[in-house]
């Protein structure tokens, strides 16, 4: 619980970015300080959504999923997977369009990054509307794999990402206004 604050208070929120209206939360700060890193590290670990011998791989979105990911892929023995935005994985890949809190967006995954059947848990950093993991969700299987759960630092209230994701085990560290 003192963990949890400590690293809540190194969260900046900024106004109006990147659009107006939006109440932009940056985790980035959290990760800078030493402090911050083990702990979301360690506790990503802690609060994972399904036991580790209930996925075989780590999914990430870019970008900010892929600053935790690999710890929690490389901690449990299991590989990670670059869930990426269009146009910066070479062919082969498989695209999914999907509409963000702000604007629209398509992301990209090689498509024979999966072996048919694995079960993976998807990474990101904040969930909001919830339409990116969709999106991400719809990837892998489309790519052939199984969605284990979600992991998140934070979750937006309001929006009802959660919602979204109400099949999948899923699991945040915090919960932001
Ligand atoms: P969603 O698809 O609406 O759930 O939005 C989540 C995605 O947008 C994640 O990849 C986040 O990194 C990004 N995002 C949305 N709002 C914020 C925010 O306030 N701070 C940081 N990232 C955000």
């Amino acid at each position: 619980e003192q963990d949890a604050q400590y690293v809540v208070s190194l969260f900046r929120s900024v106004a109006d970015f990147p659009k107006e209206g939006i109440l932009f939360r940056d985790f980035l700060p959290a990760l800078a300080d030493p402090q911050g890193l083990s702990i979301i590290n360690q506790a990503m670990l802690a609060a994972l959504p399904v036991e580790a011998d209930k996925f075989d791989a780590v999914a990430g979105l870019e970008a900010r999923g892929f600053l935790l990911g690999p710890h929690i892929a490389s901690s449990l023995g299991k590989g990670f997977i670059a869930l990426r935005k269009s146009g910066k994985l070479p062919p082969t890949t498989l695209s999914q369009e999907y509409s963000l809190e702000y604007g629209t967006s398509t992301i990209e995954m090689e498509e024979n990054a999966l072996s048919h059947g694995d079960r993976v848990l998807i990474v990101d950093d904040l969930i909001a509307t919830g339409g990116s993991a969709d999106a991400a969700a719809q990837l892998i299987q489309r790519a052939g794999g199984k969605v284990a759960g979600f992991s998140f630092v934070m979750e937006l209230e309001g929006l009802h990402g959660r919602e979204l994701l109400s099949e999948y085990p899923t699991s945040t560290l915090v919960s932001m206004p």
